[in-house]
C-alpha cells in the first residue's frame, strides 16, 4: 500500500486505475474518472487543485 508522500514521488496521485470522484477545492465541480481534467471548466483552474472525494460503497 501506497503513502499519499509515495504517489507524489511517483507522480500518480493523478492517475488511478479506477474512476474516482475529483472535486474542485477552488469552485467545488465534481467529475467522475480515473484522472482530473487538465484544468477546471468552470473556474479554470489548475488539476493541482483537484482533490480526490472519497466514496462509501
Ligand atoms: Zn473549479
Amino acid at each position: 500500500m501506497y503513502s499519499l508522500l509515495d504517489l507524489i514521488k511517483k507522480g500518480r496521485i493523478f492517475q488511478r486505475d479506477q474512476a474516482v470522484t475529483w472535486k474542485c477545492r477552488l469552485c467545488g465541480y465534481v467529475k467522475a474518472d480515473t484522472s482530473p481534467p487538465f484544468s477546471c471548466p468552470i473556474c479554470e483552474c489548475s488539476r493541482i487543485f483537484f482533490e480526490v472525494r472519497v466514496q462509501e460503497f
